[in-house]
């Protein structure tokens, strides 16, 4: 499969076109999309203009940037211009933005072409995009299992090889955990390192869009496109862009690397269980193989890890149940007429939201509300902080943390049919949400089933330069993956 660098620096030197590289991809997915089903849509025409515009741009003599003709895929909860932006809902049917995300319009003008709209969990809400009201997307590497979520679909375009670069959101681990189910890189960026502008709000305190990729590299370099600030998001933060690419050939020679000992399994020590033994082996061997390149590895404890759970799942439908408050039948999408105002709303948002969603503004709008307020919402807000204290603790003595990413390989569909076994899958991704912290999957290994295991490397706020240290060397040394299967017998 050709990286988004290889096709960017083959495009920018003429040695490629950019119209022959997405046509190249257009096929893969016309060949197995029915098969996966990554998209919600496929922007072929657009995809074939914006090629033809930046081979133009070649011809010309002008650089179209550093990802030159690189077909890339967007969560379907990213704004785009005129084009449907569903969030895999019923409710946003009909619904053309007005304007692009500002990361659609930062990937546009570094060069990249989309190619599509991927699929996910309805509103980003689930870790297994079961819940998105089009119908499930299927994981490559085994299409009976789930990609993960919410961004399953994002991952599933990247493992497929329909597009080599993908943006997905992260609010509890929906960028890491699907990219560790499907065999591929995914990063959740520092909270405020890329702006949210053009990003439909689920919980607007954790959410963070970043990339899906199938190398370090790609992720790296795609990170480094859309990272920056943005004044029209006010939580963006304006620091200073490192060179991404540069971090990926430091050594870690001498790098503090602590393995979260609440994450790593066993019984001792208030470790968390339910995690595959496999995904424990994993993780241990890629502590090892860091060690063998030098770093200094230890048991890390981050005792507040063990409440990420609970507190994330009160402040993210608490959060959640406000900003789709705006669904009301009259601003976007869906309207179910109704003899009043009031019964339209009623009407509209039942017929609209899936029942995940509905539970979510619910449990939200419960502890939200007087009386519940300090015993649920404000006690979450406290172990908020608790996760952030102990983050800087541990940060005292290590400068990376390691753990899985997901406590299992990818699942078969609808094996995790009760909400709390769903809300399991994110328990090693969440506290870096609490925390705003950055953490990325790297692929290391299999496991159950021959299939992918993610190991998670996580470092202080905006210290992704030195994760990408750590994740490089690990994937100098993960053993490589079979190719995805996309058909019967087939392999991409
Ligand atoms: N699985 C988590 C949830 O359902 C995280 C989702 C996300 O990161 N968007 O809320």
């Amino acid at each position: 499969m050709t990286t988004a660098a290889a096709i960017a620096n083959d495009v920018r030197s003429g040695t490629r076109r950019a119209v022959d590289v997405v046509e190249g991809h257009l096929s893969q997915i016309e060949a197995h999309d029915s098969n996966v089903a990554a998209f919600n849509a496929v922007t072929a025409d657009e995809a074939r203009a914006a090629a033809a515009a930046v081979d133009a741009m070649v011809a010309d003599g002008r650089d179209p940037g550093p990802l030159a003709g690189v077909p890339v895929a967007y969560k379907d909860n990213l704004c785009t211009r005129g084009i449907a932006t569903t969030c895999s809902s019923r409710m946003l049917e009909g619904w053309l933005p007005p304007y692009d995300a500002t990361v659609v319009t930062a990937m546009a003008s570094a060069g990249a072409v989309m190619v599509g709209k991927t699929n996910l969990d309805e509103f980003a809400m689930g870790s297994s995009t079961e819940n998105s009201a089009f119908g499930p997307t299927r994981n490559p590497y085994d299409l009976a299992r789930v990609p993960g979520g919410s961004s399953g679909g994002s991952a599933a375009a990247v493992a497929a090889g329909f597009a080599p670069l993908a943006l997905g959101s992260d609010t509890g681990g929906s960028i890491r955990q699907p990219a560790a189910l499907c065999g591929a890189v995914g990063i959740k960026p520092t909270y405020g390192r890329v702006s949210r502008y053009g990003l439909v709000a689920f919980a607007s305190s954790f959410d963070q869009i970043g990339p899906i990729a199938g190398d370090v590299a790609d992720a790296a370099l795609a990170l480094g496109v859309i990272s920056g600030h943005d004044p029209a998001d006010s939580t963006s933060v304006p620091a200073e862009v490192p060179d991404f690419g540069a971090a990926l050939r430091e050594g870690v020679e001498g790098l503090r690397v602590g393995v979260i000992g609440e994450l790593a399994g066993g019984s001792s020590n208030g470790s968390l269980g339910g995690m595959d033994p496999e995904v424990i082996e994993r993780l241990h061997e890629a502590a090892d193989a860091l060690a063998d390149a030098g770093a200094r590895v230890g048991r890390a404890s981050v005792p507040a890890v063990t409440y990420g759970l609970t507190a994330y799942y009160l402040i993210a439908p608490a959060e959640a149940s406000s900003n789709l408050a705006r669904y009301d039948g009259t601003r976007y999408g869906l309207r179910v007429a109704g003899a009043d105002a009031e019964e339209m709303n009623r009407l509209t948002r039942r017929a609209g939201f899936g029942s995940e969603v509905k539970a979510r503004i619910m449990l939200g709008t419960f502890a939200l509300s007087a009386g519940y307020y300090d015993a649920y919402y404000g006690k979450a807000q406290r172990v908020r902080m608790l996760t952030r204290r102990d983050f800087d603790a541990a940060y005292t003595d290590f400068d990376v943390l390691l753990s899985p990413t997901s406590p299992c390989v990818a699942f078969p569909f609808g094996e995790r049919s009760d909400p709390m076994t769903m809300y399991r899958c994110d328990t090693c991704t969440i506290p870096s949400n609490l925390s705003g912290d950055p953490a990325m999957s790297v692929p290391f290994g299999t496991g159950a089933a021959d299939l992918p295991v993610g190991v998670q490397v996580l470092a202080p706020a905006m210290c992704e330069a030195r994760m990408l240290t750590v994740a490089a060397a690990l994937e100098r040394v993960a053993p490589p993956l079979r190719p995805p299967r996309l058909g019967a017998g087939e392999e991409s």
